[in-house]
Protein backbone atom coordinates (compact mmCIF):
# COMPACT_ATOMS: atom_id res chain seq x y z
CA UNK A 1 0.00 0.00 0.00
CA UNK A 2 2.65 2.45 1.11
CA UNK A 3 4.53 1.71 -2.14
CA UNK A 4 1.80 1.98 -4.13
CA UNK A 5 0.72 5.19 -2.99
CA UNK A 6 4.42 6.72 -3.66
CA UNK A 7 4.18 5.61 -6.82
CA UNK A 8 1.01 7.50 -7.49
CA UNK A 9 2.30 10.48 -5.97
CA UNK A 10 5.18 10.37 -8.21
CA UNK A 11 2.45 10.32 -10.80
CA UNK A 12 0.58 12.99 -10.41
CA UNK A 13 1.85 14.99 -7.17
CA UNK A 14 1.23 14.27 -3.85
CA UNK A 15 -2.15 16.79 -3.44
CA UNK A 16 -3.48 14.60 -6.57
CA UNK A 17 -3.88 11.60 -4.29
CA UNK A 18 -6.36 11.65 -2.12
CA UNK A 19 -6.88 9.06 0.66
CA UNK A 20 -9.09 8.92 4.12
CA UNK A 21 -5.43 10.16 6.15
CA UNK A 22 -5.14 12.94 3.92
CA UNK A 23 -8.32 14.11 2.50
CA UNK A 24 -10.56 12.94 5.58
CA UNK A 25 -14.28 12.41 3.45
CA UNK A 26 -14.26 10.65 0.28
CA UNK A 27 -17.40 10.12 -0.16
CA UNK A 28 -18.16 12.57 -2.89
CA UNK A 29 -15.73 9.99 -5.36
CA UNK A 30 -17.37 6.98 -3.44
CA UNK A 31 -21.15 7.55 -3.67
CA UNK A 32 -23.16 7.59 -6.65
CA UNK A 33 -25.84 9.90 -8.23
CA UNK A 34 -28.62 7.49 -6.80
CA UNK A 35 -26.64 6.47 -3.53
CA UNK A 36 -27.70 3.24 -4.06
CA UNK A 37 -24.05 1.45 -4.51
CA UNK A 38 -21.62 3.23 -1.72
CA UNK A 39 -18.23 2.03 -1.71
CA UNK A 40 -15.07 2.14 -0.37
CA UNK A 41 -12.00 3.68 -1.75
CA UNK A 42 -8.02 2.66 -1.38
CA UNK A 43 -7.44 6.31 -2.98
CA UNK A 44 -8.87 8.42 -5.24
CA UNK A 45 -5.99 10.09 -7.74
CA UNK A 46 -6.55 13.55 -10.08
CA UNK A 47 -4.22 13.16 -12.55
CA UNK A 48 -3.67 16.45 -14.64
CA UNK A 49 -2.92 14.91 -18.70
CA UNK A 50 -2.28 11.67 -20.50
CA UNK A 51 0.82 11.19 -19.69
CA UNK A 52 -0.20 11.50 -15.77
CA UNK A 53 -3.17 8.71 -16.84
CA UNK A 54 -0.66 6.47 -17.74
CA UNK A 55 1.77 6.42 -14.98
CA UNK A 56 -1.16 5.88 -12.53
CA UNK A 57 -2.76 2.58 -14.92
CA UNK A 58 1.34 1.45 -14.70
CA UNK A 59 2.24 1.85 -11.13
CA UNK A 60 -1.74 0.24 -10.24
CA UNK A 61 -1.03 -2.84 -13.13
CA UNK A 62 2.42 -3.30 -11.35
CA UNK A 63 0.84 -3.84 -8.01
CA UNK A 64 -2.34 -5.51 -9.24
CA UNK A 65 -4.54 -2.98 -7.79
CA UNK A 66 -8.14 -2.12 -9.89
CA UNK A 67 -8.80 1.13 -11.31
CA UNK A 68 -12.58 2.38 -11.48
CA UNK A 69 -12.49 5.44 -14.00
CA UNK A 70 -14.48 8.17 -12.88
CA UNK A 71 -15.84 11.60 -14.61
CA UNK A 72 -18.72 13.35 -13.11
CA UNK A 73 -20.36 10.54 -11.14
CA UNK A 74 -23.76 10.81 -12.33
CA UNK A 75 -24.32 7.60 -13.88
CA UNK A 76 -27.07 5.48 -12.73
CA UNK A 77 -26.05 1.88 -13.30
CA UNK A 78 -23.69 1.60 -10.70
CA UNK A 79 -20.47 1.99 -12.76
CA UNK A 80 -18.14 5.08 -11.53
CA UNK A 81 -17.69 4.50 -7.68
CA UNK A 82 -15.37 1.60 -6.23
CA UNK A 83 -16.54 -1.22 -4.58
CA UNK A 84 -17.01 -1.90 -0.49
CA UNK A 85 -13.85 -3.26 -0.03
CA UNK A 86 -11.41 -0.66 0.20
CA UNK A 87 -8.88 -1.52 -2.54
CA UNK A 88 -9.53 -0.08 -5.47
CA UNK A 89 -8.41 2.87 -6.56
CA UNK A 90 -10.98 5.81 -8.19
CA UNK A 91 -9.15 7.13 -11.18
CA UNK A 92 -10.94 11.32 -11.80
CA UNK A 93 -10.72 12.75 -14.88
CA UNK A 94 -11.94 16.00 -13.65
CA UNK A 95 -8.57 17.86 -13.39
CA UNK A 96 -8.45 17.03 -17.28
CA UNK A 97 -10.78 19.79 -18.71
CA UNK A 98 -8.79 21.38 -21.45
CA UNK A 99 -10.31 22.35 -24.70
CA UNK A 100 -7.28 20.87 -26.73
CA UNK A 101 -8.08 22.62 -30.71
CA UNK A 102 -11.39 23.65 -32.63
CA UNK A 103 -10.61 22.50 -36.58
CA UNK A 104 -13.88 25.46 -37.65
CA UNK A 105 -13.39 23.75 -41.26
CA UNK A 106 -13.37 20.58 -40.65
CA UNK A 107 -16.05 21.15 -37.72
CA UNK A 108 -14.64 19.40 -35.16
CA UNK A 109 -13.28 19.65 -31.90
CA UNK A 110 -11.03 18.05 -29.61
CA UNK A 111 -11.22 17.87 -25.93
CA UNK A 112 -9.51 16.11 -22.58
CA UNK A 113 -11.75 13.45 -21.09
CA UNK A 114 -12.89 15.79 -18.48
CA UNK A 115 -14.21 18.83 -19.72
CA UNK A 116 -17.74 18.90 -18.39
CA UNK A 117 -20.56 18.58 -20.98
CA UNK A 118 -21.82 21.57 -20.58
CA UNK A 119 -18.31 23.68 -21.43
CA UNK A 120 -17.43 21.66 -24.87
CA UNK A 121 -21.55 22.75 -25.66
CA UNK A 122 -20.31 26.43 -24.84
CA UNK A 123 -17.00 25.99 -26.12
CA UNK A 124 -18.63 25.32 -29.65
CA UNK A 125 -20.92 27.86 -29.18
CA UNK A 126 -18.43 30.45 -28.82
CA UNK A 127 -16.64 28.90 -32.05
CA UNK A 128 -20.08 29.56 -33.75
CA UNK A 129 -20.99 25.97 -33.72
CA UNK A 130 -23.36 22.99 -32.03
CA UNK A 131 -22.81 20.84 -30.10
CA UNK A 132 -25.52 18.48 -29.40
CA UNK A 133 -25.14 15.83 -26.80
CA UNK A 134 -27.46 17.02 -24.26
CA UNK A 135 -28.67 15.80 -21.39
CA UNK A 136 -29.99 16.68 -17.88
CA UNK A 137 -26.75 16.10 -15.78
CA UNK A 138 -24.92 18.41 -18.79
CA UNK A 139 -23.92 20.53 -16.27
CA UNK A 140 -21.56 18.17 -14.42
CA UNK A 141 -21.01 14.87 -16.67
CA UNK A 142 -17.95 14.47 -18.64
CA UNK A 143 -17.47 14.25 -22.16
CA UNK A 144 -15.23 10.76 -21.29
CA UNK A 145 -18.22 9.48 -19.14
CA UNK A 146 -20.44 10.55 -22.02
CA UNK A 147 -18.60 8.52 -24.48
CA UNK A 148 -17.78 5.80 -22.06
CA UNK A 149 -21.78 5.41 -21.86
CA UNK A 150 -22.20 5.88 -25.13
CA UNK A 151 -25.14 9.01 -23.73
CA UNK A 152 -28.05 9.35 -25.68
CA UNK A 153 -29.94 12.38 -24.50
CA UNK A 154 -32.58 14.85 -25.89
CA UNK A 155 -31.33 15.32 -29.70
CA UNK A 156 -30.42 11.65 -30.22
CA UNK A 157 -33.20 11.29 -33.41
CA UNK A 158 -31.92 14.20 -35.43
CA UNK A 159 -27.51 14.09 -34.42
CA UNK A 160 -27.42 10.49 -33.01
CA UNK A 161 -25.74 9.48 -29.54
CA UNK A 162 -22.32 10.01 -28.34
CA UNK A 163 -21.01 7.53 -30.31
CA UNK A 164 -22.36 9.22 -33.19
CA UNK A 165 -20.63 12.36 -32.38
CA UNK A 166 -17.26 11.11 -31.74
CA UNK A 167 -14.64 10.97 -35.00
CA UNK A 168 -12.03 10.07 -32.97
CA UNK A 169 -10.46 9.34 -29.40
CA UNK A 170 -7.00 9.00 -27.05
CA UNK A 171 -7.34 6.48 -24.17
CA UNK A 172 -4.75 4.55 -22.07
CA UNK A 173 -4.82 0.80 -21.95
CA UNK A 174 -4.62 -1.26 -19.11
CA UNK A 175 -0.92 -2.16 -20.05
CA UNK A 176 -0.63 1.80 -19.62
CA UNK A 177 0.15 2.27 -23.09
CA UNK A 178 -1.24 5.49 -25.03
CA UNK A 179 -3.56 4.49 -28.08
CA UNK A 180 -3.49 7.76 -29.82
CA UNK A 181 -6.80 7.86 -32.60
CA UNK A 182 -7.30 11.04 -32.15
CA UNK A 183 -8.35 11.88 -35.98
CA UNK A 184 -10.97 14.13 -37.20
CA UNK A 185 -11.68 11.59 -40.05
CA UNK A 186 -15.69 11.28 -41.75
CA UNK A 187 -13.71 7.71 -43.01
CA UNK A 188 -11.34 6.04 -42.29
CA UNK A 189 -11.85 2.23 -42.92
CA UNK A 190 -8.49 0.77 -41.93
CA UNK A 191 -9.17 -2.19 -39.58
CA UNK A 192 -10.61 -2.94 -36.65
CA UNK A 193 -13.07 0.20 -35.51
CA UNK A 194 -10.88 0.77 -31.90
CA UNK A 195 -12.58 4.12 -31.47
CA UNK A 196 -16.19 2.35 -31.26
CA UNK A 197 -14.74 -0.67 -29.11
CA UNK A 198 -13.96 2.14 -26.58
CA UNK A 199 -17.46 3.62 -26.82
CA UNK A 200 -20.40 2.11 -24.53
CA UNK A 201 -17.30 0.03 -22.48
CA UNK A 202 -18.23 1.80 -19.37
CA UNK A 203 -14.47 1.99 -18.34
CA UNK A 204 -13.93 -1.94 -18.72
CA UNK A 205 -11.02 -1.97 -21.23
CA UNK A 206 -9.53 1.57 -21.56
CA UNK A 207 -9.49 5.25 -20.11
CA UNK A 208 -10.46 7.77 -22.65
CA UNK A 209 -8.48 11.06 -22.36
CA UNK A 210 -9.17 13.10 -25.08
CA UNK A 211 -11.84 13.08 -27.77
CA UNK A 212 -12.28 14.85 -31.39
CA UNK A 213 -16.09 15.96 -31.50
CA UNK A 214 -18.56 16.16 -34.62
CA UNK A 215 -19.30 19.71 -34.59
CA UNK A 216 -22.78 21.22 -36.33
CA UNK A 217 -23.58 24.44 -37.48
CA UNK A 218 -25.90 26.57 -35.34
CA UNK A 219 -30.07 26.74 -36.35
CA UNK A 220 -31.52 30.06 -37.09
CA UNK A 221 -34.11 29.48 -34.93
CA UNK A 222 -35.82 27.08 -32.46
CA UNK A 223 -39.05 26.58 -31.05
CA UNK A 224 -40.09 24.44 -28.08
CA UNK A 225 -43.57 23.11 -27.67
CA UNK A 226 -45.80 21.07 -25.02
CA UNK A 227 -48.49 19.14 -25.99
CA UNK A 228 -51.44 17.51 -24.63
CA UNK A 229 -51.86 14.38 -25.69
CA UNK A 230 -54.61 11.12 -25.13
CA UNK A 231 -52.60 8.17 -25.21
CA UNK A 232 -48.98 6.71 -25.95
CA UNK A 233 -50.81 5.41 -29.40
CA UNK A 234 -51.72 9.02 -29.86
CA UNK A 235 -48.20 10.15 -29.15
CA UNK A 236 -46.48 7.48 -31.79
CA UNK A 237 -48.54 8.77 -34.22
CA UNK A 238 -47.93 12.56 -33.52
CA UNK A 239 -43.75 11.46 -33.57
CA UNK A 240 -45.14 9.94 -37.16
CA UNK A 241 -46.77 13.18 -38.66
CA UNK A 242 -43.87 15.57 -36.97
CA UNK A 243 -41.37 12.92 -38.28
CA UNK A 244 -42.78 13.51 -41.94
CA UNK A 245 -43.72 17.10 -42.01
CA UNK A 246 -40.52 18.56 -40.37
CA UNK A 247 -37.58 15.68 -41.21
CA UNK A 248 -34.90 16.39 -39.66
CA UNK A 249 -35.73 19.95 -38.32
CA UNK A 250 -37.46 17.81 -35.75
CA UNK A 251 -34.71 17.83 -33.35
CA UNK A 252 -36.24 16.52 -29.95
CA UNK A 253 -39.32 14.35 -28.67
CA UNK A 254 -39.89 13.89 -25.58
CA UNK A 255 -42.93 12.07 -23.47
CA UNK A 256 -43.89 12.03 -19.92
CA UNK A 257 -47.16 10.64 -17.84
CA UNK A 258 -49.23 12.70 -16.20
CA UNK A 259 -47.96 10.72 -12.80
CA UNK A 260 -44.31 11.90 -13.65
CA UNK A 261 -45.48 15.60 -14.20
CA UNK A 262 -47.45 15.31 -10.85
CA UNK A 263 -44.35 14.24 -8.71
CA UNK A 264 -42.51 17.26 -9.98
CA UNK A 265 -45.45 19.16 -9.27
CA UNK A 266 -45.11 17.63 -5.78
CA UNK A 267 -41.27 18.49 -5.44
CA UNK A 268 -40.61 21.64 -7.23
CA UNK A 269 -44.34 23.77 -6.63
CA UNK A 270 -42.15 26.45 -7.79
CA UNK A 271 -42.27 24.83 -11.52
CA UNK A 272 -45.28 26.28 -12.95
CA UNK A 273 -46.34 23.93 -16.30
CA UNK A 274 -48.46 24.63 -19.29
CA UNK A 275 -51.76 22.89 -19.65
CA UNK A 276 -51.51 22.34 -15.74
CA UNK A 277 -55.48 21.12 -16.37
CA UNK A 278 -55.44 19.96 -19.14
CA UNK A 279 -57.31 16.19 -18.68
CA UNK A 280 -55.11 14.03 -21.31
CA UNK A 281 -52.84 11.97 -19.47
CA UNK A 282 -49.82 12.57 -21.68
CA UNK A 283 -47.64 15.13 -22.38
CA UNK A 284 -44.85 15.71 -25.15
CA UNK A 285 -42.22 17.80 -25.34
CA UNK A 286 -41.39 18.76 -29.22
CA UNK A 287 -38.29 20.92 -30.53
CA UNK A 288 -37.77 22.54 -34.10
CA UNK A 289 -34.95 23.36 -35.07
CA UNK A 290 -34.65 24.91 -38.56
CA UNK A 291 -32.02 26.90 -40.89
CA UNK A 292 -33.72 29.59 -42.09
CA UNK A 293 -36.07 31.53 -39.32
CA UNK A 294 -38.45 31.83 -36.47
CA UNK A 295 -41.14 32.59 -39.03
CA UNK A 296 -40.42 29.40 -40.69
CA UNK A 297 -40.06 26.99 -37.92
CA UNK A 298 -43.25 28.70 -36.97
CA UNK A 299 -45.11 27.77 -39.97
CA UNK A 300 -43.90 24.26 -40.15
CA UNK A 301 -45.27 23.61 -36.27
CA UNK A 302 -48.44 25.19 -37.17
CA UNK A 303 -48.88 22.81 -40.02
CA UNK A 304 -47.81 19.56 -38.03
CA UNK A 305 -50.37 20.64 -34.85
CA UNK A 306 -52.78 21.33 -37.66
CA UNK A 307 -53.20 17.74 -38.75
CA UNK A 308 -52.57 15.92 -35.22
CA UNK A 309 -55.68 18.09 -34.02
CA UNK A 310 -57.12 16.94 -36.82
CA UNK A 311 -56.06 13.46 -36.47
CA UNK A 312 -56.59 13.07 -32.49
CA UNK A 313 -53.23 12.95 -31.76
CA UNK A 314 -52.78 16.11 -29.55
CA UNK A 315 -55.78 17.56 -27.76
CA UNK A 316 -53.92 20.97 -27.34
CA UNK A 317 -50.21 22.69 -27.10
CA UNK A 318 -48.46 25.71 -25.99
CA UNK A 319 -45.38 26.65 -27.58
CA UNK A 320 -42.62 28.68 -25.89
CA UNK A 321 -42.87 32.46 -26.60
CA UNK A 322 -38.72 33.29 -25.47
CA UNK A 323 -36.33 31.35 -25.16
CA UNK A 324 -36.47 31.59 -21.23
CA UNK A 325 -39.85 29.66 -21.98
CA UNK A 326 -37.94 27.19 -23.79
CA UNK A 327 -35.64 26.46 -21.08
CA UNK A 328 -38.88 26.33 -18.62
CA UNK A 329 -40.23 23.75 -20.57
CA UNK A 330 -36.89 21.73 -20.67
CA UNK A 331 -36.44 22.26 -17.14
CA UNK A 332 -39.90 20.88 -16.56
CA UNK A 333 -38.39 17.84 -18.17
CA UNK A 334 -35.33 16.97 -16.80
CA UNK A 335 -36.73 17.68 -13.38
CA UNK A 336 -38.88 14.57 -13.39
CA UNK A 337 -35.32 12.33 -12.17
CA UNK A 338 -34.88 14.78 -9.49
CA UNK A 339 -38.69 14.69 -8.46
CA UNK A 340 -38.55 10.68 -8.65
CA UNK A 341 -35.11 11.16 -6.42
CA UNK A 342 -36.80 13.13 -3.82
CA UNK A 343 -39.95 10.64 -3.87
CA UNK A 344 -37.91 8.17 -2.88
CA UNK A 345 -35.63 5.52 -4.55
CA UNK A 346 -37.47 3.70 -7.03
CA UNK A 347 -36.92 0.69 -9.96
CA UNK A 348 -35.34 2.34 -12.85
CA UNK A 349 -35.46 0.77 -16.21
CA UNK A 350 -34.04 2.42 -18.86
CA UNK A 351 -35.12 0.52 -22.25
CA UNK A 352 -35.77 1.08 -25.91
CA UNK A 353 -38.08 -0.46 -28.06
CA UNK A 354 -38.86 -0.04 -31.88
CA UNK A 355 -41.50 3.16 -31.35
CA UNK A 356 -44.16 0.98 -33.06
CA UNK A 357 -44.21 -1.59 -30.13
CA UNK A 358 -44.19 0.92 -27.38
CA UNK A 359 -48.00 1.34 -27.16
CA UNK A 360 -48.33 -1.85 -26.75
CA UNK A 361 -45.61 -2.72 -24.29
CA UNK A 362 -47.15 0.02 -22.56
CA UNK A 363 -50.49 -1.85 -22.49
CA UNK A 364 -49.20 -4.59 -21.61
CA UNK A 365 -46.48 -3.98 -18.66
CA UNK A 366 -48.67 -1.61 -16.98
CA UNK A 367 -51.14 -4.19 -16.35
CA UNK A 368 -48.90 -6.49 -15.21
CA UNK A 369 -47.29 -4.66 -12.58
CA UNK A 370 -50.52 -3.25 -11.78
CA UNK A 371 -51.50 -7.14 -11.29
CA UNK A 372 -48.38 -8.23 -9.27
CA UNK A 373 -47.62 -5.38 -7.06
CA UNK A 374 -50.60 -3.49 -5.42
CA UNK A 375 -50.34 -0.09 -5.64
CA UNK A 376 -47.82 0.17 -7.83
CA UNK A 377 -47.06 3.84 -9.01
CA UNK A 378 -45.24 4.14 -13.28
CA UNK A 379 -42.74 7.29 -13.59
CA UNK A 380 -43.30 6.32 -17.33
CA UNK A 381 -41.33 9.38 -19.41
CA UNK A 382 -38.39 9.21 -21.83
CA UNK A 383 -37.07 10.34 -25.39
CA UNK A 384 -39.48 8.77 -27.25
CA UNK A 385 -37.94 9.94 -30.53
CA UNK A 386 -35.45 7.68 -30.12
CA UNK A 387 -37.81 4.51 -28.41
CA UNK A 388 -36.55 5.07 -25.59
CA UNK A 389 -38.29 5.37 -22.42
CA UNK A 390 -37.23 5.53 -18.58
CA UNK A 391 -40.12 3.15 -17.21
CA UNK A 392 -39.64 3.24 -14.02
CA UNK A 393 -41.43 1.79 -10.72
CA UNK A 394 -42.49 3.86 -7.88
CA UNK A 395 -43.45 2.41 -4.28
CA UNK A 396 -47.25 2.67 -3.61
CA UNK A 397 -48.03 5.56 -1.11
CA UNK A 398 -46.95 4.88 2.24
CA UNK A 399 -44.13 2.28 1.12
CA UNK A 400 -40.52 2.93 2.24
CA UNK A 401 -38.47 2.83 -0.91
CA UNK A 402 -35.89 0.31 0.87
CA UNK A 403 -38.72 -2.17 1.74
CA UNK A 404 -40.17 -1.93 -1.58
CA UNK A 405 -36.82 -2.65 -3.51
CA UNK A 406 -36.27 -5.96 -1.30
CA UNK A 407 -39.72 -7.18 -2.06
CA UNK A 408 -40.40 -5.80 -5.35
CA UNK A 409 -37.33 -5.36 -7.69
CA UNK A 410 -36.87 -8.91 -8.87
CA UNK A 411 -40.54 -8.88 -9.46
CA UNK A 412 -40.77 -5.77 -11.35
CA UNK A 413 -37.61 -6.36 -13.13
CA UNK A 414 -38.63 -9.80 -14.26
CA UNK A 415 -42.09 -8.07 -15.49
CA UNK A 416 -40.22 -5.18 -17.57
CA UNK A 417 -37.28 -7.12 -18.94
CA UNK A 418 -39.31 -9.76 -20.12
CA UNK A 419 -41.84 -7.88 -21.37
CA UNK A 420 -38.74 -5.69 -23.67
CA UNK A 421 -37.80 -9.29 -25.05
CA UNK A 422 -41.03 -10.06 -26.33
CA UNK A 423 -41.28 -6.75 -28.20
CA UNK A 424 -37.52 -6.58 -29.35
CA UNK A 425 -36.16 -4.45 -27.71
CA UNK A 426 -32.97 -3.92 -25.49
CA UNK A 427 -32.83 -3.60 -21.61
CA UNK A 428 -30.22 -0.99 -21.45
CA UNK A 429 -31.11 2.08 -24.32
CA UNK A 430 -28.79 4.85 -23.06
CA UNK A 431 -27.56 4.45 -19.17
CA UNK A 432 -25.13 1.52 -19.98
CA UNK A 433 -25.01 -1.99 -17.71
CA UNK A 434 -22.67 -1.27 -14.66
CA UNK A 435 -23.43 -3.14 -11.92
CA UNK A 436 -27.05 -2.72 -12.33
CA UNK A 437 -27.69 -5.05 -15.31
CA UNK A 438 -25.12 -6.93 -14.92
CA UNK A 439 -26.40 -10.14 -14.20
CA UNK A 440 -29.29 -9.44 -16.11
CA UNK A 441 -26.87 -9.23 -19.30
CA UNK A 442 -26.83 -12.53 -19.76
CA UNK A 443 -30.30 -13.20 -20.06
CA UNK A 444 -31.19 -11.35 -22.79
CA UNK A 445 -27.90 -10.69 -24.82
CA UNK A 446 -26.91 -13.21 -27.63
CA UNK A 447 -24.83 -15.82 -26.13
CA UNK A 448 -22.22 -15.67 -28.79
CA UNK A 449 -21.80 -12.12 -28.56
CA UNK A 450 -21.78 -12.53 -25.20
CA UNK A 451 -19.02 -14.65 -24.86
CA UNK A 452 -16.92 -12.38 -27.75
CA UNK A 453 -17.43 -9.41 -25.29
CA UNK A 454 -15.52 -11.95 -22.88
CA UNK A 455 -12.69 -12.17 -24.89
CA UNK A 456 -12.42 -8.90 -25.93
CA UNK A 457 -12.33 -8.16 -21.76
CA UNK A 458 -9.54 -10.63 -21.36
CA UNK A 459 -7.82 -9.64 -24.35
CA UNK A 460 -7.38 -6.34 -23.46
CA UNK A 461 -7.61 -6.16 -19.87
CA UNK A 462 -6.41 -9.89 -19.42
CA UNK A 463 -5.44 -9.06 -15.04
CA UNK A 464 -9.12 -7.51 -14.80
CA UNK A 465 -8.15 -4.53 -13.30
CA UNK A 466 -10.19 -1.75 -15.36
CA UNK A 467 -13.18 -1.51 -13.77
CA UNK A 468 -13.98 -5.06 -12.87
CA UNK A 469 -17.03 -6.25 -12.04
CA UNK A 470 -18.83 -4.02 -14.57
CA UNK A 471 -20.83 -5.18 -17.58
CA UNK A 472 -19.44 -8.33 -17.01
CA UNK A 473 -19.42 -11.06 -14.06
CA UNK A 474 -15.61 -11.57 -14.48
CA UNK A 475 -15.03 -13.35 -11.10
C1 LIG B 1 -30.29 13.79 -13.77
C2 LIG B 1 -29.63 12.85 -14.75
C3 LIG B 1 -30.10 12.78 -16.04
C4 LIG B 1 -29.49 11.94 -16.97
N1 LIG B 1 -29.98 11.92 -18.23
C5 LIG B 1 -29.39 11.13 -19.14
C6 LIG B 1 -29.85 11.12 -20.49
O1 LIG B 1 -30.78 11.82 -20.87
N2 LIG B 1 -29.20 10.32 -21.36
C7 LIG B 1 -28.15 9.53 -20.99
O2 LIG B 1 -27.59 8.82 -21.81
N3 LIG B 1 -27.73 9.50 -19.72
C8 LIG B 1 -28.31 10.27 -18.79
N4 LIG B 1 -27.84 10.24 -17.51
C9 LIG B 1 -26.81 9.26 -17.13
C10 LIG B 1 -25.53 9.42 -17.93
O3 LIG B 1 -24.92 8.19 -18.17
C11 LIG B 1 -24.48 10.29 -17.33
O4 LIG B 1 -25.01 11.50 -16.90
C12 LIG B 1 -23.22 10.56 -18.17
O5 LIG B 1 -23.14 10.04 -19.47
C13 LIG B 1 -22.08 9.99 -17.41
O6 LIG B 1 -21.02 10.89 -17.44
P1 LIG B 1 -20.11 11.07 -16.16
O7 LIG B 1 -18.97 11.92 -16.55
O8 LIG B 1 -20.90 11.52 -14.98
O9 LIG B 1 -19.59 9.57 -15.94
P2 LIG B 1 -19.45 8.76 -14.60
O10 LIG B 1 -20.76 8.64 -13.92
O11 LIG B 1 -18.33 9.29 -13.81
O12 LIG B 1 -19.05 7.33 -15.20
C14 LIG B 1 -19.95 6.56 -15.94
C15 LIG B 1 -19.23 5.31 -16.46
O13 LIG B 1 -18.22 5.70 -17.38
C16 LIG B 1 -16.93 5.32 -16.92
N5 LIG B 1 -16.05 6.44 -17.22
C17 LIG B 1 -16.18 7.73 -16.85
N6 LIG B 1 -15.21 8.48 -17.39
C18 LIG B 1 -14.44 7.63 -18.12
C19 LIG B 1 -13.27 7.80 -18.91
N7 LIG B 1 -12.72 8.99 -19.10
N8 LIG B 1 -12.75 6.71 -19.50
C20 LIG B 1 -13.31 5.49 -19.35
N9 LIG B 1 -14.39 5.28 -18.60
C21 LIG B 1 -14.96 6.33 -18.00
C22 LIG B 1 -17.09 5.03 -15.45
O14 LIG B 1 -16.15 4.10 -14.99
C23 LIG B 1 -18.52 4.52 -15.39
O15 LIG B 1 -18.54 3.17 -15.75
C24 LIG B 1 -28.41 11.10 -16.56
C25 LIG B 1 -27.94 11.18 -15.26
C26 LIG B 1 -28.53 12.04 -14.35
C27 LIG B 1 -27.99 12.11 -12.96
Amino acid sequence: MAELLAALRQAVGQPNVLTRATHGDLSAWENDWRKRWPGHARAVVRPGNTEEVAAVVKACTQHGVALVPQGGNTGLVGGSGPDGTGTQVVLSLQRMHRVRGLDAANATLTVEAGCVLQAVQQAARDAGFLFPLSLAAEGSCTIGGNLATNAGGTQVLRFGNARDLCLGIEAVTASGEVVNLLSGLRKDNTGYDLRNLLVGSEGTLGIITAATLKLFPLPAAQLTAWVAVPSMAAAVSLLGTAQRLLGPALTGFEVMNAFSLSLVARHMPQLTQPLAAHADPWRVLLEVQDVESEAHAQARLEAVFEVAMANGCASDAAVAQSVAQSRHFWHLRESIPLAQAEEGTNIKHDISLPVSAIPAFVEATDAALAQAIEGVRLVNFGHLGDGNLHYNVQAPPGVSAAEFLAAQEAVANAIVYQAVAQHGGSISAEHGVGWLKRDELPHYKDATALAWMRQIKRALDPANLLNPGRVLRTD
